[in-house]
């Protein structure tokens, strides 16, 4: 196994690209290192990206923020500004497992890593975040949801990986939240999470919506009529139930020794309006 610990995007995608082998990026290493140890995997060529430039820094771009692809968990905590634009964003990031994990552990590498149970994941795609993608061609950008493809798979191409994760400007009257039912209090995966990301007219009416569901499919679930079901509402509790059946109704879980089919499209439903509740009263609505 080779390490490589490349100084410039250009030179760890052309490293990417010629291997013929099995690559991995090492971010916070919380995922690839464990899969190493346990045997899962035997990469012939680890690229670690911590020292490409600005990919461990925060930066305000366009009234949003450009988060680099080595940002560590402990470090979205840290940043006051990211925290108050989008406190569901960084809560999910900061429950990904310990104090420990936290300072190594990246919101790309949790996407990558393409777990339908990453923490992270919905609450990036009820906020609409983008990545950048470099590699072999010009770099891009593309919809968070567009990367995970199935547990452990995603859709980027030989070469490729991610620099950054743009959190766009927030109008007025905006927040987000982001809740997972976990059987153990702590250092556990979801079995169902839900991420709500809402904006308010002056009256408390919601005019914009973004509803994605974690852990209840292979891949994270942006679901369009659980948003349509609070556009127009105050959050009145028939939106509330609407928004809980659109969700139970789009989960598509497995069934396994933590949950059934049954109790997880329940779960989600529940996660689902609480998550709503508190996105709204963050963004300044009365219930
Ligand atoms: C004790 C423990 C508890 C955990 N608890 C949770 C939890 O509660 N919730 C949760 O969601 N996860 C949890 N995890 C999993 C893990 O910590 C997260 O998925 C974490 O965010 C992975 O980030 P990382 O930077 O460590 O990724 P790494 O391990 O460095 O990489 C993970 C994968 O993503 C790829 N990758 C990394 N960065 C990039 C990039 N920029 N571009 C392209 N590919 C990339 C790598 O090639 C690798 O395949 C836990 C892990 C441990 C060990």
């Amino acid at each position: 196994m080779r390490y490589e610990k490349p100084q410039t995007v250009a030179e760890a995608a052309r490293l990417l690209s010629a291997e013929k082998g099995l690559s991995r990026i090492l971010a916070g290493g919380t995922d690839v290192l464990v899969q190493m140890k346990s045997g899962l995997i035997e990469p012939d060529l680890i690229v670690d990206i911590k020292a490409l430039p600005g990919l461990r820094s925060i930066v305000a771009e366009a009234g949003g923020f450009r988060v680099g692809a080595a940002v560590a968990g402990a470090q979205l905590a840290e940043d006051r500004d990211l925290k108050k634009a989008w406190p569901g964003v960084v809560e999910a990031a900061n429950l990904i497992g310990s104090t420990q994990v936290q300072g190594r552990c990246t919101m790309a590498g949790n996407l990558c890593n393409a777990s339908p149970a990453a923490d992270s994941v919905p609450a990036l795609v009820a906020a609409g975040a983008t990545v950048r993608i470099a590699g072999p061609g010009a770099a891009r950008d593309v919809a968070v949801e567009t990367i995970p493809a199935g547990p452990g798979k995603t859709t980027l191409k030989k070469g490729e990986f991610v620099t950054s994760i743009f959190l766009p400007a927030r109008p007025a009257r905006s927040a987000d939240a982001y809740l997972r039912f976990i059987p153990r209090s702590e250092m556990d995966i979801a079995v169902a999470a839900a991420a709500v990301n809402l904006t308010l007219d002056a009256e408390g009416r919601v005019t914009a919506a973004r509803v994605a569901l974690g852990a209840v499919a292979p891949t994270v679930l942006l679901v369009e009529a659980a948003a349509a079901a609070l556009i127009g509402s105050k959050l009145e509790e028939a939106a509330l139930e609407k928004l809980s059946a659109a969700c139970s109704a789009a989960a598509k879980p497995i069934d396994d020794k933590r949950g059934s089919v049954a109790y997880r499209k329940d779960v989600v439903g529940v996660l689902a309006k609480r998550a709503a509740r508190i996105a709204y009263t963050r963004a300044g609505g009365k219930q």
